[in-house]
């Protein structure tokens, strides 16, 4: 068997530890052409040592200098290229057969976009590069007849328990809707007085799953659950009222899908993103993750809530967004990187984020986002206004 020739955009994050985990496992069916982190050279360079890609990609030309010195000394002939540029090339190289898009914001969707075009096999983590663009980009993947496969883990439990041939069509299938699950993150049952000092350490320590800081406060104001139902509707092509979001703090049912008849299908299994990895990397085929058996008793008991749609602000955002459409998605999304920035930073308290967002959205003007330049306009826009926002505060 050929091995597949793997680009990994964002390898020095969660996602991409976690991915080159399983490409380790199989070493007989992977190999790495290209990594790529931003600032963290010096796990950029350990992760080149291990898996010697002909290619390593950087932020800036100073960390390529440095990357490139340390790999020299080692006698390791990896070849450094630095910024968007250099991310792209490694996207779309003939060689690549697949691409992992781990970039994490806004910064993921060029690239990422790169590979799409390119007709490659994309594990698709960055959500934010579908909430900003998902018409350009699902038109574009309609155009090129990429793969597309799912890494976040609600909708890789979605695209498991949807039909083999599913096109989008919810009544052809006799799908009534998709039910995403959400751990409702560290601060479901916080007392609300507590919630306006909370610290970026409190927000980033979730219960269940350990993930880069940005994705983590997303996960504790419920906006990456807002951020999922607005990929849900462009993978999946589902209207906002084919999704529900339910609250289930085990994180052991990863997302169901219901049938018309009644029948309602999940995929189940324990919090590690190794699963949904492996599932994309291999898939149709299984391989294994290194993830343990799943002890439903141990886990005994499994519960379920609605949102919380008071508590949790920005959800309800996020569905307002989707239902606005045209650019309303790429501000909610270009905002909310503003805000969490902020707070992360200490400039913002946490109960301001879905103000600031809220903000934004009242001010940037309404306008379609068919085209990736459009996107990328109300992008640039949301961020002044959202930075205006926050100096207000
Ligand atoms: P992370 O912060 O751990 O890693 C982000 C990666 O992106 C790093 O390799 C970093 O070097 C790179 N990066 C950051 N800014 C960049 C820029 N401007 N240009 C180029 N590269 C840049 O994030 P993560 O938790 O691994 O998440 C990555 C993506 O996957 C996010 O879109 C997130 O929403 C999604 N996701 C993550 C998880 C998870 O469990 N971590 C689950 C589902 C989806
Ligand atoms: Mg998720």
């Amino acid at each position: 068997m050929k091995r597949q020739r793997i680009t990994v955009l964002g390898a020095t994050g969660s996602i991409g530890v976690n991915t080159l985990d399983v490409v380790a496992r199989h070493p007989d069916r992977y190999e790495v052409f290209a990594l790529t982190g931003h600032s963290r050279i010096e796990e950029l360079a350990s992760q080149c040592r291990a898996y010697r890609p002909r290619f390593a990609v950087v932020g800036d030309p100073a960390g390529a200098q440095r990357l490139s010195a340390s790999l020299r000394q080692d006698g390791i002939a990896t070849e450094v290229l630095a910024g968007p540029e250099g991310l792209e090339q490694v996207s779309a190289a003939p060689e690549v057969d697949a691409v992992m898009a781990a970039i994490v914001g806004a910064a993921g969707l060029r690239p990422t976009l790169a590979a799409v075009r390119a007709g490659k096999r994309v594990l698709l983590a960055n959500k934010e590069s579908l909430v900003m663009a998902g018409e350009a980009f699902m038109a574009e993947v309609r155009k090129s007849g990429a793969t597309l496969l799912p890494i976040d883990s609600e909708h890789n439990a979605v695209f498991q328990s949807l039909p083999a041939e599913f096109h989008g069509d919810f009544a052809g299938a006799g799908v009534r809707k998709i039910l995403l699950t959400a751990s409702g993150g560290p601060f479901r049952t916080m007392p609300a007085e507590r919630l306006a000092n909370v610290t970026p350490d409190e927000a980033c320590a979730h219960p269940n799953w350990v993930m880069g800081r940005k994705i983590s406060v997303d996960s504790a104001t419920m906006m990456n659950k807002g951020l999922e139902v607005i990929e849900a509707h462009w993978l999946f092509n589902a209207a906002p009222e084919r999704i529900e979001v339910v609250v289930h703090p085990q994180s052991v049912i990863h997302s169901l899908v219901e049938y018309v008849d009644g029948s309602v299908l999940a995929q189940l299994g324990n919090p590690d993103m190794r699963t949904p990895i492996a599932h994309a990397l291999a898939y149709p085929e299984r391989i294994d993750a290194g993830v343990s058996s799943l002890d439903l008793f141990k886990v005994a008991q499994m519960t379920f809530e609605r949102p919380d749609m008071e508590r949790f602000p920005c959800l309800r955002l996020a569905y307002e967004a989707l239902r606005a459409g045209g650019n309303a998605p790429a501000v909610l999304n270009a905002a909310n990187e503003v805000a969490v920035a902020a707070f992360l930073a200490g400039r913002l308290p946490f109960l301001g984020i879905a103000g600031v967002i809220a903000d934004t959205l009242a001010a940037v003007r309404p306008g379609p986002a068919n085209e990736l330049a459009a996107v990328l306009d109300a992008d640039a826009e949301a961020r002044v206004v959202a930075e205006a926002a926050l100096a207000r505060r």
